[in-house]
């Protein structure tokens, strides 16, 4: 086969060139480490934890569970790294950090037809390349993959409001209204808020604890967008004539327009999801759920996934790469947290598809088709849906996971093992029968 060439020696990187190895690819492994640094990266090791030493619950009726164990069950590399790496931590899955990197290495270093280089890559190479240089991409490269995706379809930045899980709202609270728009559809679902539920709210945004930002991070960040506590901080008024306007809103059991809204946007066609309308925000985890659950109808909401804003490298790939995650028309793909798939196992699986459909082009194979079903393959989906506006970075969760097809209502740890087993049976069978994909 044609050689390959990997950028970015970092979780989905490394998946990746040894899955191409093992498959018979020769690959040159691109590493700028250490003679360029990222801002966040502090070791010349490859596959290095920039932050947390987790790789989140181990439970497998958990979304992050699940998709280990789907990783485990296609023959991740990296996944057997971190068991090796692992050290107690309750039900999740932590590891030494500097172990889980010295085992990636030996990986890495076992498989002659991986070559290191442990420069930048300034450039894109002619023939089949994979480019996962991660949310701390080089500026140079970064230019580089500008140019390939076109327009504004690469961001420095994530802006990401909550999403909660539709199941648990209260919908006797609630009601379903577009701005100026018809009752009922369900695309949007308006929180109304008196007066002094308002203020109270406010109040509480303000105050709340904040995560401290990077160095790096600070200086430009909020020039790209401002978080919602941001614009409170300004005025008591001034979200409320923003994201929490109330304009076009009767809400249907006062007749009335309320002193302000949060509008909720379903998330997919399923309306199992739903985010927070301009809430993007820097609040803590923990304070993010006390604030947001004091409005009205969301007392007991489930979070998805929590508001982030930090700095990262990401293209807009619902937009500009095709389902094997490749840039049409060429023979380069991206993995890894490049194209807006966020988390440690996230990457690592990244990486791993990445591999697949790059040796299935090289050999003349059917490209991967994981089943929607799965964790893995709702996560691919998400990603490379061209129906999604405003592409923003998700990690794996239920409520990116299609219903369950007999409708029956479950507790949420039931609907949560539901899930779990009816993607488990369908990724086994998928892989059962790509036998010409995994040995
Ligand atoms: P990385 O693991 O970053 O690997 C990319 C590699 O490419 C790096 O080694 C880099 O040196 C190299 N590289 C870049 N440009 C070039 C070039 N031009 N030539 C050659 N090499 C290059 N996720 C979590 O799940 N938990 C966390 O706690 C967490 N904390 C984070 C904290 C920060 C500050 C950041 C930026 C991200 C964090 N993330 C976290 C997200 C995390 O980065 C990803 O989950 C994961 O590391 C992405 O894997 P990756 O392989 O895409 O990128």
């Amino acid at each position: 086969y044609e050689r390959v060439t990997v950028i970015g020696g970092g979780l989905a990187g490394s998946e990746c060139a040894c899955q191409l190895a093992d498959r018979g690819v020769a690959v040159r492994l691109f590493e700028m480490r250490p003679s360029q640094m990222s801002p966040a990266h502090h070791t010349d090791h490859l596959a290095e934890l920039v932050c947390s030493n987790s790789f989140k619950s181990t439970r497998p009726d958990s979304a992050a569970g699940l998709l280990k164990q789907e990783l485990r069950s296609m023959g991740s590399v990296l996944m057997s790294c971190a068991d090796r790496a692992a050290v107690p931590a309750g039900g999740a899955l932590a590891v030494d950090r500097g172990q889980f990197s010295q085992e990636v290495e030996a990986e890495v270093e076992s498989r002659p037809l991986i070559e290191v280089v442990r420069e930048e890559a300034v450039d894109i190479p002619s023939g089949p390349v994979v480019i996962a240089a991660g949310p701390l991409c080089s500026p140079s490269l970064s230019q580089r993959v500008l140019s390939l995706v076109g327009g504004d379809a690469l961001s420095f930045f994530d802006a990401a409001a909550p999403i909660v899980d539709a199941s648990t709202l209260d919908m006797d609270v609630l009601f379903t209204q577009s701005r100026y728009g018809e009752e009922g559809t369900g695309d949007y679902l308006n929180a109304p808020l008196n007066r002094e539920e308002y203020e109270a709210f406010i109040e509480a945004l303000i105050s709340a604890e904040r995560v401290v930002l990077k160095d790096f991070e600070r200086k430009d960040l909020f020039q790209a967008c401002q978080p919602a506590e941001e614009v409170a901080r300004t005025g008591i008024d001034a979200i409320r004539f923003g994201a929490m306007k109330p304009v076009g809103l009767t809400d249907p059991r006062t007749g009335k327009r309320p002193w302000a809204a949060v509008q909720l946007r379903a998330e997919n066609a399923d309306h199992s999801a739903y985010n927070l309308v301009g809430f993007q925000t820097n609040l803590t985890f923990g304070e993010q759920k006390r604030v947001f659950r004091m409005i009205p109808g969301l007392e007991n909401a489930e979070f998805f996934r929590y508001g982030v804003m930090h700095r990262n490298t990401f293209v807009d790939s619902p937009h500009v790469l095709d389902r094997s995650f490749c840039v049409p028309g060429t023979s380069v793909r991206l993995a890894g947290q490049i194209t807006g798939t966020e988390g440690y196992a996230e990457a690592v699986a990244s990486g791993l598809l990445a591999a697949l459909n790059t040796y299935a082009d090289l050999a003349g194979l059917p490209r991967v088709e994981l089943p929607r079903t799965s964790a893995f393959g709702s996560l691919v989906a998400y990603a490379t849906d061209p129906a999604t506006q405003g592409y923003q970075p998700m990690h794996v969760n239920f409520g990116i996971i299609p219903p369950l097809e007999d409708g029956k209502r479950r507790s949420k740890r039931d609907r949560y093992a539901a899930y779990a087993e009816r993607a488990t049976r369908d990724l086994s069978v998928y892989i059962k029968n790509r036998g010409d994909l995994f040995c």
